[in-house]
């Protein structure tokens, strides 16, 4: 019994020309994508007409091509102009300078009172903003009680 490794080439087949199989069994749709880059085509299962890795590829396509077509209709910011807002961030969100985006993407921020587009954040930061309701103030505060911590003005304890 020669091993798998031995057989000689022209034993294999492409599984669309398997003809020891009844005609009904067989994969019928076969990737659209497939053809450019193998020599045969993958079959094609549900919901066709991709095979499984295609089928991926083309979700994360449309997904891209949603989320481009929801930033420009609510921003007015085309796909272009929010890589190139990302680049210009260093590719991660302008406030914590962490999220990159990979996991959730960034917001498309913008200041509620003109409409303009502020910049890109991640959630949490965008939410941030909207709890001190963009205001200066609120965030000047924040800075203020980090550096001098309003506990360090309590006095000692006089039986301490
Ligand atoms: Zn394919
Ligand atoms: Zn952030």
């Amino acid at each position: 019994m020669p091993s798998l490794r031995t057989w000689p080439v022209t034993l294999w087949v492409a599984p669309s020309n398997r003809c020891n199989q009844p005609r009904s069994s067989m994969p019928r749709k076969v990737c659209k994508d497939c053809q450019p880059e193998n020599p045969y085509q993958r079959p094609a299962p549900h919901p066709g007409p991709r095979c499984a890795t295609h089928w991926r590829a083309e979700q994360k396509r449309r997904k891209e091509a949603a989320h481009a077509s929801h930033v420009a209709h609510v921003y007015g910011i085309g796909h272009r102009d929010y890589d190139h807002l990302k680049d210009l961030q260093g590719g991660v969100c302008a406030i914590c300078q962490r999220a990159t985006g990979a996991t959730r993407r960034l917001s498309v921020d913008h200041d509620h009172k003109t409409g303009a587009v502020r910049g890109l954040l991640c959630r949490p930061c965008n939410n941030m903003l909207g709890h001190g309701r963009d205001s200066k103030d609120f965030f000047a505060r924040a800075v203020a009680y980090l550096i001098a911590p309003p506990a360090c003005r309590l006095t000692p304890e006089a039986d301490q």
